[in-house]
């Protein structure tokens, strides 16, 4: 997978890049992950991308003109031109799944007031957002929506076991885990994972998902329900 990410400050990936699971993908050649500073497409000599908004108002705007041209160069027709912005559809494991099959993905961080309209109306397949808040820019965002998907990327992560037994996958939050020592400050482990037994491990796990579930996130376990209802035929 292809990535590139269009923005005012670069150097806020840097760690990100550079360590744990991108290092990993860049490493094994499952990702190339490009940042491209929205500066280098700013035509006055003062590398100018933002200006006052018309109307009046408080803040700046980013610029069509850079914008326009950063799209132009990244893009192809195979790439998925995605706007991080508050108004967006809200980003969940899904979408993460779905953004995880692309070829490439160009990332467009908004900052100051957002963008021109007008880049939004032409070139942007899709708006993100990250949830009913509101961030500085569109780094932070588009370094969570990255990492949750390029953990689903074929080949990212040792094995597919890790990801597809994760909270959201298959509609249930996680089970909770332990690790050794088997008794700490007098607190134990479950027996069940202490005996070996995989069958009633992996039944013990489903319990205290489904019982997870459906205490912390009441709205997930009803769309599971209702989907194993469909699914059973009742
Ligand atoms: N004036 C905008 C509004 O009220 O909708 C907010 C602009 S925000 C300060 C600057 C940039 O941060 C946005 O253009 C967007 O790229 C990014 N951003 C802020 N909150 C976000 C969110 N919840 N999801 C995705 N991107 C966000």
């Amino acid at each position: 997978m292809k990535i590139d990410v269009i923005t005012l400050f670069p150097d806020i990936f840097r760690g990100f890049t550079e360590e744990a699971l991108i290092k990993q993908a860049k490493k094994r050649k499952v990702l190339e992950l490009n940042l491209i500073n929205l500066r280098d497409y700013a035509s006055d000599r003062h590398r100018t991308c933002d200006d006052a908004p018309y109307g009046g108002g408080a803040g700046m705007v980013l610029k069509c003109e850079p914008l326009f041209k950063a799209i132009k160069a990244a893009s192809t027709r195979d790439s998925k031109v995605i706007l991080l912005s508050p108004q967006g559809k809200t980003f969940n494991q899904k979408m993460a799944g779905e953004l995880a099959k692309k070829k490439h993905l160009v990332f467009i961080c908004g900052r100051y007031e957002g963008v021109d309209e007008r880049v939004r109306e032409t070139l942007v397949d899709e708006e993100i957002s990250i949830g009913d808040f509101v961030t500085a820019g569109g780094e932070l965002p588009a370094m969570l929506m990255i990492e949750a998907t390029v953990r689903l990327v074929k080949g990212a992560i040792g094995k597919k076991e890790s990801y597809e037994r994760d909270s959201f996958y298959e509609g249930l939050l996680d089970w909770p885990h332990f690790t050794r020592p088997a008794v700490y400050k007098k607190m134990k482990v479950p027996a069940v994972l202490l005996g070996g037994d995989h069958a009633l491990i992996q039944e013990w796990r489903q319990q205290q998902s489904e019982k997870i579930t459906k205490s912390k996130r009441p709205d997930l376990w009803a769309l599971h329900r209702k989907i194993n209802k469909k699914r059973s035929g009742k």
